[in-house]
């Protein structure tokens, strides 16, 4: 099966065609969408593109609305958390919004060693982590190549420390060949993550202007050839600022809908970054196509809407305020106590921002996201059970549709939280923690109620990793 054409399945024209079309919207045309999100079914690209021009504080109201109704149905309370790992920002692209591009001498480069990278890694874990996004530029260390990758992986998963260990390792790196996949999925990864920046050929052209990564079809099909390859939980997503994001939302779903017809499942999340300062970057300073914080709602709620299934991954890029608005309209993971240089949690203090890939919004501990999570009456997950269930890619999707999934993934995230609140929580996340716990129990029915008194039971005992 070869890769195919990505003409075949992103078609400008037909985007354009699409945005045209809908420009003033019918209101009552715009609530027959929204009333039709509401059956969790997704939306088609003709109505998602009617929600896109959408300004009247009403309607705007009323979208928000059904995206939360639609984020609650599905997710519950639920807010997963991970950390990412930077290991190495060598890099071999020109991409001109980031820090770690190959030309740009005001950033120290730097591959950590695996002994670096366990180090890392143990700090990750004695804050409470369980799953890791670890990350690398396009530019693995002499004599090593892509073997340094899985190295990598390797380390990460045979770290340990009290009760602690990494469950899941997911990776953001550039795209495989059909061979290195194989590779990839061996090494026993989660989600194979990867953004096309802009789905807009010729911005795609301008903002990478050399490296390997100016091959725009041979990004594009980079999740053709993981899920060839037996990679079945991918995440996808657009660096918001390159270019319009009517465009690249409706291209995404031409992309999402073209894995679906292909492999019989999507992907398992999309990621929402927008173009943060980077050192080095002038086009992060000034990005051509600026998302503002009124429109990165909007893109979240009709994300919500289109692809209901699919969890949305925002980081530390956001800052604190904006992450709590977006966690009611369809957030559904983040990432806490981040760095974005290479080794920045061994060093102490905060992020050095000469080595860092862009500066973070968000510069709060671990605990100190917790705690404001639970104070907002939801329950950080750090659930890694369906994973190692082997409920991913197309079995996680069928569990998901009927609303079968919550019967796990609720217990699952109030016993990995009972866990973060008595091995790693500061007294007062722990106070606040408790009282979400005892909460969450009481709105249960009876039978519900009983099984996750049950697990918590086993977790409190001295159980660590219980999961269904
Ligand atoms: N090098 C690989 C690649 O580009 O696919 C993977 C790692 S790269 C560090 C991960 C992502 O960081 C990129 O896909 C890009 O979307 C994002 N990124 C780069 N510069 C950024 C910036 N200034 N602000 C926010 N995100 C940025
Ligand atoms: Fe390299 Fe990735 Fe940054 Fe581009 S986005 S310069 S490929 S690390």
């Amino acid at each position: 099966m070869p890769d195919e054409d990505s003409d075949a399945f992103i078609n400008e024209a037909e985007t354009e065609r699409l945005l045209a079309e809908n420009r003033r919207p019918d209101p009552g045309l715009v609530r027959e969408i929204l009333a039709r999100a509401l059956e969790l079914k997704g939306l088609s690209s003709p109505q998602v593109a009617a929600l896109t021009p959408l300004s009247d504080p009403e309607l705007l109201d009323e979208l928000f609305t059904a995206a939360n109704r639609v984020k609650n149905s599905i997710y519950g309370r639920r807010i997963v958390l991970f950390a990412p790992l930077y290991i190495s920002n060598l890099c071999s692209n020109e991409c001109l919004y980031c820090a770690f591009r190959a030309r740009n001498l005001e950033v120290g480069r730097r591959a950590l060693g695996l002994e670096e990278i366990a180090r890392e890694t143990k700090i990750l874990i004695e804050g409470g982590h369980k799953r890791l996004l670890l990350v690398a530029g396009e530019s693995y260390p002499a004599q090593r190549g892509f073997q340094y990758i899985l190295d990598a992986i390797r380390t990460v998963y045979e770290v340990k420390s009290g009760p602690g260990e990494i469950r899941r390792v997911n990776v953001n790196i550039a795209p495989l060949s059909l061979e290195e996949f194989r590779r990839l999925r061996d090494s026993g990864i989660g989600t194979y993550q990867l953004f096309q920046e802009t789905y807009h050929r010729g911005v795609y052209a301008r903002v990478h202007p050399a490296g390997r990564k100016r091959d725009y079809q041979w990004r594009v099909t980079a999740f053709d050839r993981a899920m060839r390859a037996g990679i079945s939980d991918c995440g996808i997503g657009i660096l918001f600022g390159l270019f319009d994001w009517r465009h690249e939302i409706l291209a995404m779903l031409q992309h999402i809908r073209h894995l679906e017809e292909r492999f019989g499942v999507g992907p398992h999340t999309v990621s929402v970054p927008r173009i943060e300062p980077a050192v080095g970057s002038d086009m992060s300073q000034q990005p051509p196509a600026a998302v503002s914080d009124l429109d990165f709602r909007k893109i979240v709620a009709i994300l919500r809407l289109a692809v209901p299934y699919t969890g949305i991954i925002m980081s530390t890029r956001e800052t604190a305020n904006l992450r709590r608005e977006l966690f009611a309209l369809g957030v559904s993971q983040i990432s806490g106590g981040s760095r974005t240089n290479p080794g920045g949690y061994s060093e102490d203090g905060l992020q050095d921002d000469g080595e860092a890939q862009f500066s973070l919004g968000d510069q709060r501990t671990l605990d100190e996201v917790i705690r404001d999570v639970a104070k907002l009456g939801l329950i950080p997950s750090f659930c890694t059970g369906c994973y190692r269930l082997g409920r991913t890619g197309k079995d996680f999707m069928d569990l998901a549709k009927p609303g079968e999934i919550r019967r796990h993934c609720d217990p699952n995230a109030l016993s990995t939280f009972q866990e973060y609140l008595l091995d790693y929580a500061s007294p007062e996340t722990r106070r606040v923690g408790e009282q979400l716990l005892r909460d969450a129990l009481e709105e249960m029915e009876p039978m519900e109620k009983d099984k996750n008194e049950a697990m918590l039971a086993r977790v409190r005992a001295g159980e660590r990793d219980v999961f269904c």
